[in-house]
């Protein structure tokens, strides 16, 4: 049977990328390589809307987040998390992980931070040296207000560290013009190629804190990237193969106009959530992003029943709930290279297994009201 992935990570490939990666080896301190090395340093600059340059780490998403702890603080630095789902909690851990001591600020599962309650928190807590959120909490499928945050930080000295990993291309997230101070992203979500690479970019105040740090690090250390990038190198070996899909992914993604692939984005995400509601289905997520529809399932149902029945009779993968919300809800992503016909494929397999499992759905309900969203 034909599958077809809709998680919020590893996405879909599309075949220029699956190609580049099936080339012959080049040696990444060769010729060929450095032509390959700086359109992708480009073309990252475009994803992430900076100046700056952004460094490429062969590592997962995670990573390149414990990379950002481990150069911006120092033991006995406190610093506060927003704590609103999987990632958030993730976060949490790799501070306290290098002796940083986090001050959380807990949001509901499926809600988004009130922006006046960090101001709270910064203006009680006058010490923090930064705070730590989502773009996208892909645990919980929210947006967070990230422009908002930003601005409650510009009256502070702390500086704001996006993990931006599943949002990255898929919302918008001008980091100049916004003045983000870091930003993370990964390579498995909108960027359509395979896990294996994570992004880092800095804002120049954000170099002070590098100077500062002294938390230990060596494979992690962006001194040497930055240096490596004077000679448009890495310092080690990087995931050459990756890089080549990365500079087809980014070709592909700049001819359909990054205006356009957010639009694209916004349009799935849209079809997907009324097609839910038109099913009589709840959205689990207050501030639902582009990236993943969260979607509660009704209580006579395991959520893992309806998964197992959408992959295993229709082809169709996609991501359940993590920790508490396992078994409760389905997470159907549109993420990366996806287009209006997947999403009629996953909302009609959504139908037809939750009809198999007794519920009592219309079929071709979702359908219509996605293809409503789509046709518009
Ligand atoms: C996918 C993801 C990550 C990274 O996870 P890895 O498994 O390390 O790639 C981090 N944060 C968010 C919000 C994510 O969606």
């Amino acid at each position: 049977m034909k599958q077809r992935l809709f998680t919020p990570g590893p996405t879909p490939l599309p075949e220029e990328v699956r190609l580049a990666q099936a080339k012959e080896i080049v040696h990444h301190r060769g010729k060929e390589f450095a032509e390959i090395f700086k359109e992708v340093r480009q073309g990252l600059k475009d994803v992430f809307q900076t100046k700056e340059e952004v460094f490429v780490f062969t590592t997962s998403g995670t990573g390149a987040m414990e990379a950002a702890v481990a150069n911006l603080l120092s033991s006995g630095d406190r610093v506060l998390v927003i704590r609103g789902g999987k990632f958030g909690e993730r976060w949490a851990e790799i501070a306290t992980a290098f002796g940083v001591q986090v001050i959380p600020l807990d949001v509901e599962w499926g809600s988004a931070p009130d922006p006046g309650l960090i101001k709270k928190k910064l203006t009680a807590h006058q010490e923090i040296k930064a705070v730590f959120t989502q773009l996208v909490e892909t645990s919980t499928g929210v947006v967070y207000d990230i422009k908002a945050i930003a601005e409650v930080l510009r009256t502070t000295e702390a500086i704001l560290v996006v993990d931006a990993i599943s949002g990255l291309g898929a919302q918008s997230l001008p980091t100049h013009e916004w003045r983000i101070d870091v930003v993370i992203g990964g390579s498995q979500k909108a960027l359509m190629i395979p896990p294996g690479l994570a992004f880092v970019t800095l804002s120049p105040k954000t170099w002070s804190f590098v100077e500062n740090s002294n938390c230990p690090r060596y494979y992690w250390d962006f001194k040497k990237v930055r240096k490596a990038l004077d000679k448009n190198q890495t310092p080690y070996t990087p995931a050459v193969s990756l890089i080549c899909a990365l500079r087809e992914s980014l070709r592909l993604l700049r001819k359909e106009g990054w205006e356009n692939v957010l639009a694209r984005h916004a349009r799935l995400a849209e079809a997907t959530r009324k097609a839910a509601l038109a099913l009589g289905l709840k959205i689990f997520s207050k501030v639902p992003s582009n990236v993943v529809t969260a979607i509660e399932v009704p209580s006579q149902i395991d959520a893992n029943e309806l998964r197992t029945m959408m992959q295993d009779g229709y082809g169709v993968e996609v991501a359940g709930g993590q920790e508490e919300l396992a078994g409760k809800i389905i997470r159907i992503a549109h993420l990366g290279w996806m287009d209006g016909s997947d999403m009629i494929a996953a909302v009609s397999s959504l139908e037809i297994s939750l009809l198999n499992l007794g519920c009592p759905v219309t079929l071709g309900k979702g359908v219509a009201a996605a293809e409503k969203v789509l046709r518009e």
